[in-house]
């Protein structure tokens, strides 16, 4: 083995985490030739997965240790082995893989490897996992939906990739629902919709992103509850991502809401605190930045709810630092969000308490009275969940604000509002609904 190859492995490990380097490094074989570097992987799989995964990051650290950015290629060995020929052709490793085409363009770095799962986002992302085992088969569309930069994009391009991963040669068109509609709107113009509908009724698997475009837009509707039907006839895999869920996006034809109510649906959570910290860590180490704890907790809490606000109060933090030379120190990160972000906004129970109660008409009295009548344990319920959820309470506080009853009584209720929320669209976005006024009470 090349000596770069065997200086680079350790921290090729740190990079990469000690799973994915016994199963996807280890294996590899090095050898220098005219060309550079040649790494040599067991199967075509192993080929297409790495060079997704993990070649840029062999490439620096090859860079880091050696000093220079060397050539690699990625060949699969038993190839190699049996043509000799092959040993002095110009090897292309991405191109010696043949794709079906593909519409549309995947994120390289979204990936299920850098997604970060958590309780918020942990029902969504096996979801998506299963339905890359079994495209087309168990879950039939599947409809992701949340809220703005929780993650939705980047696990729907985790599953694409997957789902090549898996079957290179598959046709994929993952595109959002805006991009759709400019590609009918020019076909159309240009007198080619027997080539659009063609285009997109043949693919293995359709990935629409924000559907909730497609509100009062009939003709794309139109358009896509004919493909939806095609490749739904045909087996082939559908998912499609929103803001909201399908009852809550205005002007959707019924036919087509009905259709994504037919599926699985799955909703993405704000991510807890903790998840918060594993992902910005996740996105300094991808940038090759070793996150002090200190400093991932200080970004967790105080920059907006969203993580593409969490990422770019940890871009704006890397830029400034590393364009100054200074070291990360967390006085200076804290001045650095400081100005832009507002601090996080409290939510109380009594907030929550207040908000709920508004909602279903009832008095604040009603809601922590032990009255059993249906109409008020319900909300009860509900506003003892969110509570949890929002107000960062124990289960023993938030039994004390509703007029002093039995931990326990809270953990069911919670409990049995989640299984509602699992079992019931309308639940999901009841519980959207209310979360969205309590947040915006608070910041009021
Ligand atoms: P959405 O499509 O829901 O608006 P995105 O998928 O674009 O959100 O996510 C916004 C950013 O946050 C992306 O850079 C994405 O990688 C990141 N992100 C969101 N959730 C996670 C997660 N669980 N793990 C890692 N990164 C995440
Ligand atoms: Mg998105």
């Amino acid at each position: 083995m090349e000596a770069e190859w065997l200086a680079a492995l350790p921290r090729l490990r740190e990079r990469v985490g000690d799973r994915n380097f016994a199963t996807w490094i280890e294996p590899i074989r090095c050898v220098r030739d005219e060309q550079g570097l040649r790494l040599e992987v067991p199967s075509r799989f192993f080929q297409e997965w790495v060079t997704r995964h993990f070649l840029s990051r062999i490439r620096e650290t090859l860079a880091d240790s050696a000093g220079m950015i060397p050539t690699v290629r990625i060949v699969v060995a038993a190839a190699e082995a049996t043509s000799a020929a092959r040993d002095t052709a110009p090897a292309a490793p991405q191109r010696a893989i043949r794709t079906r085409p593909k519409i549309g363009r995947l994120v390289a770095e979204y990936t299920f490897d850098t997604f970060v799962v958590g309780h918020a986002n942990e029902v969504a992302y096996r979801a998506a996992c299963s339905v890359a085992e079994l495209p087309g088969r168990r879950f039939n569309p599947f409809f992701l939906w949340g809220g703005v930069g929780l993650g939705k994009t980047h696990l729907i391009n985790a599953l694409a990739h997957d789902l090549l991963a898996r079957s290179p040669r598959r046709s994929m068109a993952c595109l959002s629902a805006e991009a759709f509609m400019n590609t009918m709107i020019t076909s159309l113009r240009q007198d080619q919709m027997a080539a659009f509908r063609d285009r997109f009724r043949e693919v293995d698997a359709l990935i629409l992103d924000d559907v909730e475009f497609l509100a009062g837009k009939e003709r794309t509707q139109e358009e896509f509850f004919h493909t939806f039907n095609t490749l739904y006839a045909a087996g082939k895999q559908v998912v499609l991502t929103s803001d909201k869920p399908p009852h809550a996006i205005a002007e959707l034809e019924q036919r087509l809401r009905s259709r994504f109510e037919g599926g699985l649906i799955a909703d993405i959570h704000p991510p807890t605190h903790e998840m918060r910290i594993a992902i910005v860590t996740k996105k300094a180490a991808v940038q090759g930045v070793d996150l002090p704890p200190s400093i991932a907790c200080i970004l967790a809490e105080r920059s907006g709810p969203s993580v593409r606000e969490l990422e770019g109060a940890l871009t704006r933090v890397l830029a400034t630092t590393s364009l100054r030379g200074m070291p990360l120190d967390v006085e200076m990160v804290k001045r650095l969000i400081a100005p832009v972000t507002p601090p996080p906004t409290v939510i109380s129970v009594e907030s929550i308490q207040e908000t709920v109660s508004q909602h279903f008409r009832l008095s604040v009295v009603d809601l922590k009275s032990h009255n059993r009548a249906r109409s008020v344990t319900f909300p009860r319920q509900i506003a003892m969940y969110l509570s949890r959820r929002l107000a960062d309470a124990s289960f023993p506080s938030i039994a004390e604000k509703f007029g002093g009853r039995d931990h326990s009584t809270v953990m069911h209720a919670v409990r049995s509002v989640e299984d509602k929320r699992n079992q019931d669209p309308n639940t999901g976005s009841l519980l959207a609904i209310l979360e969205s006024e309590v947040r915006s009470r608070a910041s009021a």
